[in-house]
């Protein structure tokens, strides 16, 4: 059979309809090139072996023990029937399970001979026992002539181990279709980007990175196609930014009139920070140079953010143009028009507010004086980029709180106009300068690294499970000090084999302990309009307390609310609690952020939970957040803006290689600024198939 990365998985020998439909829900592997591309996640040496009585902690990697089989016995009946080999590395026992061919495998291992075991141990809590299910076992002499140093771990689910695919299985599928494509398989990269950046081929990548023989063969491997992913990943950024900043027309707003300096003389109710006034003037600079401006403001919760959007709209009003600003959710955009609204109705500019439930009455009045020309602010959520929302002529579009929406959704805007407005991202996730330019390569960035004055840092305090009854007679001083709480659960649900703290079990807590006071609930698996409601009633001071998942994270200003509780706060990466943290001190209250942990902490996760109670600058956090090995919400955060999910790259700990992969694809489009060369269009289409926008490249 001809094959090549397209074809599908379940062709391949040993595979079929049934595992091939496994895998694609499993692991997203539908097809050849999918299976190519399952890396390892991690390596084993295969001459080094790990003690029983060494295995620790929540989520044990795989391991790799020598040891004989002690005894075997059949357990439990029907679909629970299996098979339990006591394994002893000499030192301590632990036990194997097999659920399928029970028999076979009873009458495979001898007793007191050596094996080699491989797999992923997992503590059974009642027993305080190690298990594995479905290992890999092996003898000695076989795994001694198995080639190389070096065995790929390859990343599988549960489901996948209780139906007998072990990571071998993985490896000899990759080594299947890798005899099948490699023959084929042509090179990605251009020649001159090989030879000068002295890069592994392509086809010796790949077999490398599935059967190492050496760590250092490895390296050059995994270097060379995360340099591939990257340097695909910053054509496309540049390509992008390029593009817009030749091309693109803009509109001219060379005025500063009337609104802008009436606002800042008079209305202004405090002077503006320096950062605030250097941004704003940044702005000014990107709207006289006759290109869309395409700018992204970064600056920690509570900088100040929203005047500087307000300012720049000032200016697109004193040059005859209409503004809009939206924003991610309908309390938000409801909070935005509400502040916007006070402060500039006194100047006779014309504010309205569109979302999903604005009566029609107000929606009629809102088309016709968005195409009269008589709306000059439109403040609203996703229902402002709808076909049906006309203006007059839009000049600037501010977009609050980026990273839900895409370089697609930025670019519905663009149509509005036959000019397209000048656009304004606003985010509080603090991303290192660098990193920024990587990630939204297609936007310049400004930054707000300044707070204003007069600020009282929230106070951080870590505190174990056993202190939870102080933590909760400080909520109550507050509560009866008129203020609000927001407590944050890592989970939705109780689920016996975790043991985080949910969010509905919170609920029935908190309503027991508080009973004088009202609890608002709000998690992801409620109702949009549910979640609007809860919300509001905590937003209005109807509830005093919020029990909330991370769906709270963004945005949400309640000023009257002076403590943040978060649960099991160890589960959250840096910058997410941060985030979290800047839901309060957002009022005149001495503010608190309390992170709730169980008492054992690993001295590791302890430092980074300190870095927290250390420090209330963003900046320093996400730095800290890309040292520190956590939760990788920064990695996540970071790829979220991306046009793809990288599968080998990591930008939080790759940044040398981004750095060069960025100089690279910098220098291609200098020398072939329409990407003329064959070899790096087809790429680019086959790698960004939807998400890159052809239509824009000439
Ligand atoms: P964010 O950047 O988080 O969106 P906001 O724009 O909501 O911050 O501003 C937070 C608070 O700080 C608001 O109450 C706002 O009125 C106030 N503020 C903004 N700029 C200044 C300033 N220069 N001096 C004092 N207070 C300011
Ligand atoms: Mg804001």
């Amino acid at each position: 059979m001809y094959v090549a990365a397209t074809t599908d998985i379940m062709y391949l020998k040993g595979v079929g309809p049934t595992r091939a439909k496994m895998l694609a829900k499993e692991l997203s592997i539908q097809t050849y090139g999918d299976m190519a591309t399952h890396f390892p996640s991690s390596y084993l040496d295969r001459t080094s072996f790990q003690l029983i009585e060494d295995f620790s902690g929540d989520q044990m990697p795989s391991v790799q023990v020598k040891g004989r089989f002690v005894t075997f016995t059949v357990q439990g009946e029907g679909a629970k029937r299996r098979l339990v080999g006591l394994f002893s590395d000499g030192r301590s026992t632990m036990e194997v399970i097999w659920f399928r061919r029970i028999e076979g495998i009873r009458k495979a291992y001898l007793p007191n001979t050596e094996y080699i075991i491989f797999g992923k141990p997992t503590l059974f809590k009642a027993s305080g026992r190690w298990s594995m299910v479905h290992p890999e076992v092996d003898t000695p002499g076989s795994v001694a002539t198995a080639a190389g140093g070096l065995r790929g771990v390859y990343p599988l689910t549960e489901r996948l181990r209780n139906a007998g695919i072990t990571s071998r299985t993985i490896f000899t599928w990759v080594q299947g279709v890798l005899g099948a494509l490699l023959p084929s398989m042509t090179e990605t990269l251009p020649p001159e980007i090989i030879s000068r950046c002295r890069l592994m081929g392509l086809r010796e990548a790949m077999a490398t990175v599935h059967n190492p023989s050496s760590a250092k063969v490895l390296e050059q491997a995994r270097y060379r196609l995360k340099f591939e992913e990257l340097f695909y990943l910053q054509l496309n950024i540049q390509l992008y930014g390029r593009r817009r900043k030749a091309a693109t027309e803009g509109y001219r707003f060379p005025r500063i009139g009337r609104y802008f300096n009436r606002f800042y003389s008079e209305m202004l109710p405090f002077p503006l920070t320096g950062a605030q006034k250097r941004v704003i003037k940044e702005i000014h600079a990107d709207t006289i140079t006759g290109r869309q401006m395409n700018r992204l403001v970064q600056g920690d919760v509570g900088s100040g953010k929203t005047l500087v959007a307000l300012f720049a709209m000032l200016i697109a009003l004193d040059n005859g143009k209409q503004a809009c600003l939206m924003a991610p959710t309908e309390i938000l955009a409801t909070q935005h028009y509400e502040t916007l609204h006070d402060l500039v109705a006194p100047l006779g500019i014309n504010i309205r507010l569109l979302t999903g439930s604005t009566r029609r009455k107000e929606r009629d009045i809102i088309d016709t004086q968005l195409r009269d020309g008589s709306l000059h602010i439109l403040v609203g959520t996703h229902a402002l980029i709808e076909e049906g929302v006309v203006f007059r002529e839009l000049g600037l579009a501010v977009i609050d709180e980026q990273h839900r929406f895409g370089v697609a959704q930025r670019a519905r805007l663009w149509k509005k106009n036959f000019i397209p407005p000048h656009v304004l991202v606003m985010t509080a996730t603090p991303i290192p300068r660098t990193l920024a330019m990587t990630v939204y390569g297609d936007l310049d960035v400004s930054v707000i690294d300044e707070l204003p004055p007069g600020r009282k840092p929230v106070t951080t305090l870590l505190r174990y499970e056993e202190q939870r009854m102080d933590v909760y007679r400080s909520i109550g001083a507050q509560l009866r000090e008129g203020r609000q709480i927001y407590i944050v659960y890592p989970a939705i649900k109780e689920n016996d084999k975790s043991e985080l703290h949910s969010v509905e079990e919170g609920y029935e807590e908190i309503r027991e302990i508080f009973r004088d006071y009202k609890v608002a609930m709000v998690h992801g698996a409620l109702k949009p309009a549910e979640k609007e409601w809860q919300m509001k009633q905590f937003a209005e001071h109807k509830a005093h307390i919020l029990v909330a998942t991370t769906v709270i994270e963004v945005g949400v200003n309640v000023p009257n609310a002076s403590v943040m509780v978060i649960e099991n706060a160890e589960r959250f990466g840096l910058s997410q609690l941060h985030q979290l943290r800047g839901r309060v001190g957002r009022g005149a209250a001495k503010s608190y952020c309390i992170l709730m942990s169980k008492m054992k902490l690993a001295s590791e996760t302890r430092k980074r939970l300190e870095v927290m109670t250390s420090t209330t600058d963003g900046f320093v956090v996400a730095e800290a957040d890309l040292k520190m090995r956590g939760p990788g919400d920064m990695e996540g955060t970071l790829q979220s803006g991306l046009p793809v999910e990288l599968k080998v790259a990591s930008l939080t700990h790759d940044g040398d290689i981004v750095a060069a992969a960025r100089t690279a694809a910098g220098e291609v489009l200098d020398a072939d600024p329409d990407l003329t060369s064959g070899l790096l269009r087809t790429e680019m289409r086959r790698r960004f198939d939807r998400a890159f926008d052809w239509g824009r490249i000439s």
